[in-house]
């Protein structure tokens, strides 16, 4: 199916983006092949896109090809499951669930597509696509090629791996997960908020269902789940990534805080990083919950989320998101980065 100058802004969460000057769905991995060689032998800018959760669009729109993912396909083998990319995540993590296999119980209610779940190493509540992928199946622009990478190859971390860092490169096909047949139970609780909401201690494992529905409602609470009619879910999610300093930025940010007399969230990160929480360090820069007059606003139910309340423009959302960026580094000296996928703009 093929469309001419045709609104992306329907097809994103945010309802924010130009047109496509071209806009194919493609249902079979063959099509979405086609449309990909079709692209790069004529030189032409091509953008992928699943459920348009985790991008920011510009206002010109795209100047290319927009191939959107609407392939099906969920097999389950035992405990190994195979998704085809366009499979609805929040969808094939129900069904999960109802086979009894735990794994992605916690990464429940994540709008957007299977395929692109690899891409940023999609995570909450404790769990990462990276614990469970096995193989990603992808086309490899570069070789012109299918190719199969395993969990080593896809570089994982957080909010990050290979196909990020190489993003013109790979299209992901069908993603192979290894799930977990723990009797009904779910994988061991790693979110200090999910262990106080059960009463249990970290690292215990909790119902399967009951996991599924918790983090459902904690992220309802948050604004976390899509729902047209509220334009607290109008966003991309969490706008900026928590900010991972080293140890020279986080003694120092450990100043700052202390002059404020705060105290401010910290958990390990690998390399003897420190993460930290940048919903907290947006709350403490002063953007509070629903902060903004304009267009958009943050999020009455999360400092997080940037939302469109119905009349925003993709230049309103990115003042916004510059104000606070800009907002934080005065007041903390930690630069936050944006976890959405930018097209034709920048912060
Ligand atoms: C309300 C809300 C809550 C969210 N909560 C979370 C959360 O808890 N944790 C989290 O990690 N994320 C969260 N997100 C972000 C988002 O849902 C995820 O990143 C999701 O995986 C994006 O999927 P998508 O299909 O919508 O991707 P899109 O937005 O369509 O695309 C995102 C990027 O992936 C690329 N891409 C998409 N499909 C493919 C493919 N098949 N092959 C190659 N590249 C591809 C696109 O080109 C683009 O660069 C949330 C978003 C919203 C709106």
């Amino acid at each position: 199916m093929e469309e001419l100058d045709a609104p992306l802004a329907p097809l994103t969460t945010l309802r924010l983006g130009g047109p496509a000057r071209r806009l194919v769905t493609a249902h079979t991995d063959d099509e979405v092949i086609a449309v990909v060689r079709a692209a790069d032998a004529a030189g032409e800018p091509l953008l992928v896109i699943g459920g348009g959760s985790n991008l920011v669009i510009g206002d010109a729109g795209f100047p290319g090809t927009v191939l959107r993912i609407a392939t099906t396909g969920f097999a389950l083998d035992g405990t190994a499951l195979e998704l085809a990319a366009g499979e609805v995540w929040a969808e094939a993590v129900a069904r999960t669930v109802d086979a009894g296999l735990a794994g992605l119980e916690f990464l429940a209610g994540i709008p957007g597509s299977a395929g692109a779940t690899p891409v940023q190493n999609v995570g909450a509540y404790g769990q990462e696509v990276a614990r469970t992928v096995t193989e990603v199946v992808a086309y490899d622009r570069r070789s012109g090629g299918t190719v199969t990478l395993g969990n080593e190859a896809c570089a994982f971390s957080y909010r990050h791996s290979r196909f990020k860092a190489e993003p013109d490169r790979y299209v992901v096909l069908r993603v192979r997960f290894a799930l977990e047949d723990a009797a009904g139970r779910s994988t061991p609780v790693r979110y200090a908020e999910v262990a106080k909401h059960f009463g249990v201690a970290q690292d215990e494992r909790v119902g399967l269902r009951e996991a599924h529905d918790a983090v459902l409602g904690l992220r309802a609470g948050k604004g976390m789940v899509l729902d047209a009619a509220d334009h607290d879910t109008w966003s991309a999610g969490s706008f900026f990534t928590n900010p991972v300093l080293s140890a020279g930025q986080y003694a120092a940010f450990l100043a700052v805080a202390a002059g404020r007399e705060l105290t401010a969230p910290a958990y390990p990160a690998p390399d003897g990083g420190t993460k930290t929480s940048a919903a907290w360090l947006i709350d403490k820069a002063g953007f509070g919950k629903g902060y903004g007059s304009g267009p958009a606003t943050l999020s009455g139910k999360h400092t997080l989320a940037l939302t469109n309340r119905g009349a925003a423009t993709t230049e309103d959302l990115l003042a916004l998101a510059r104000e606070i960026r800009d907002g934080v580094r005065a007041a903390f000296g930690v630069e936050l980065v944006n976890e959405p996928v930018m097209v034709g703009v920048s912060l």
